[in-house]
């Protein structure tokens, strides 16, 4: 039987030029892979009628539910700096926006649904390997508390999609607060449609920000509003070293929403020029790059929303400018106080900065793993190792052991038992990420053999990042020579 859907849908309320309507293309066989029950349930989404094959059928495309009104948006974007004035969903589609059992809104929308007006020279499909990758690591993401789109459902097509080689074909149901992009805004500024980036903006305003409606200026409030968003979502990536890869401007959400799970990786050794997206020759978006680029991209969205800022360009540039120039000390901040959590500090000093500098430039210096000393730090806070093993991540160098003794010193300054806030370090310090060569070890074992069961492992222990799991220290450890993963792919 077919769950009903609870939609209500306002994109497809826009004018017409906000994007096309059309439905998804049917696949050949479709077979259901993964469905998200946990999400299903907050969507009010009533499984327990749903059989398998149906839930293929509706998550693959080929049963439109009552109700969709499917369509693909319209969007521009710089892609590494360059601007490409018309990209839109080249291969997925919204079917809708349905409200959830707390009465708020998300788009449904499916990935690899088939050839659009936007998809260019492109098949408009997705492969099952990217397709597992997006599912796995905007779970993780999830877990780990980082505002994300989220993975529903993950359908097999029973088609071969060709890329290098033929790929089994899979198509992903994705949710998300909006797919509303920096490049959404900026499809209808370099038109010159004045109207269409006001509505924008007050469909932006009204769905995610309903408070600026009354702000003096709604617009700047929007642009503020945006900023701190984004500068908050970059600080959490730093925080857990997760390098997005594709930071172009029509991946950038308005929502502050981590969204296009293509080449992107954590970070095992800790060095700020860490690459892993094959695409990226020049480091634009490396991960110490991240903030720059945040920066940058919000900076042309300033650039969007001018005619609404002031009816005079030189003073709407400069309460642009004025903005966006804040960037790196919000930025700063919701990155230092990360960090100093991450370091159990819970008052704020003068040195803590300096300290905590320091500790990255040995971690830089000694190629030491990310999370995993943050995660030995978080046992050693409480006392005598509970997790010996873990200290083995340390490096073991004296200039380590003076930092150490360093941030002994200042630990001695904070309220609280260590006991109370080792807890409070390991709620924030994770125990498990997607390490590369953890995913490409599932996702190969399930393009190359149908072998799910390394998938849905790795899914459950991310599920979980904060505490450890019996039987699971090997997903803690960083890759062996030949398990390393170099490039990851779009
Ligand atoms: P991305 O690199 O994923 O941000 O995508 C950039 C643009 O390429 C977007 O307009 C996508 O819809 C489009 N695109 C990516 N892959 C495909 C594909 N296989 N078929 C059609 N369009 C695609
Ligand atoms: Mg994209
Ligand atoms: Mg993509």
């Amino acid at each position: 039987m077919m769950p009903s859907f609870n939609f209500d849908n306002t994109y497809a309320r826009l004018p017409e030029r906000f994007g096309t309507r059309l439905n998804p293309t049917p696949v050949q066989s479709p077979r259901l892979i993964k469905l998200n029950r946990n999400l299903a349930d907050q969507l009010g989404l009533d499984l327990d009628e749903l059989d398998n094959k149906t839930a293929a059928a509706l998550f693959s495309g080929n049963l439109v539910p009552e109700g969709a009104e499917p369509l693909a948006m319209a969007y521009a974007g710089h892609q590494f700096g360059n601007f490409v004035p018309q990209l839109g969903d080249g291969r997925a589609i919204l079917l809708g926006e349905v409200i959830d059992r707390a009465g708020r809104r998300w788009d449904i929308q499916l990935k690899g649904s088939g050839q659009t007006p936007f998809s260019r020279r492109g098949d408009g499909r997705a492969a099952l390997g990217p397709v597992l990758r997006e599912y796995l690591i905007s779970d993780a993401m999830h877990a780990l508390g980082i505002p994300t789109t989220r993975a529903l459902a993950a359908v097999t097509s029973g088609e071969p999609v060709f890329r290098e080689t033929p790929l089994p074909g899979a198509v992903l149901t994705r949710v998300a607060s909006s797919h509303i992009r920096i490049g959404t805004f900026q499809y209808f500024a370099m038109r010159e449609d004045r109207e269409a980036v006001k509505l924008l903006a007050d469909y932006a305003i009204g769905r995610h920000y309903p408070d600026l409606k009354s702000a003096p200026n709604p617009y700047s409030a929007l642009l503020t509003t945006v900023q701190e968003r984004q500068a908050s979502l970059i600080a959490r990536w730093m925080h857990v070293g997760f390098i997005h890869g594709v930071m172009n401007t029509d991946n950038m959400t308005i929502s502050g929403e981590t969204i296009d799970y293509g080449p992107c990786a954590f970070m095992d050794q800790y060095n700020p020029d860490t690459v892993f997206s094959s695409i990226d020759d020049f480091g634009r978006y490396a991960f110490g790059n991240q903030p720059r680029i945040a920066q940058w991209n919000l900076a042309r969205f300033a650039e969007t929303l001018l005619p609404l800022l002031h009816d005079e360009q030189d003073s709407a540039i400069a309460i642009a400018v004025e903005i966006i120039n804040r960037f790196s000390d919000i930025f700063d901040n919701f990155w230092l106080t990360g960090m100093r959590r991450k370091l159990g500090l819970a008052i704020e000093q003068q040195d803590d900065k300096q300290l905590i500098d320091s500790l990255l430039q040995l971690l830089q210096q000694h190629k030491a793993d990310y999370t995993n000393v943050f995660r030995a730090l978080s046992h050693i806070a409480e006392g005598p190792a509970t997790e010996p093993a873990l200290n083995d991540y340390l490096p073991q160098t004296p200039d380590f052991d003076n930092w150490l003794e360093r941030w002994q010193t200042r630990l001695d300054q904070e309220p609280g038992s260590p006991a109370q806030r080792a807890e409070a370090m390991r709620q924030v310090n994770p125990a498990y990420i997607p390490r590369n060569h953890k995913v490409e070890q599932a996702l190969s074992a399930a393009v190359q053999d149908e072998d799910f069961s390394k998938f849905e492992a790795l899914l459950d222990v991310l599920n979980k990042p904060f505490t450890e799991q019996p039987g699971c220290r090997h997903y803690q450890e960083p890759p062996q020579p030949d398990e390393r993963v170099y490039q990851t792919f779009c």
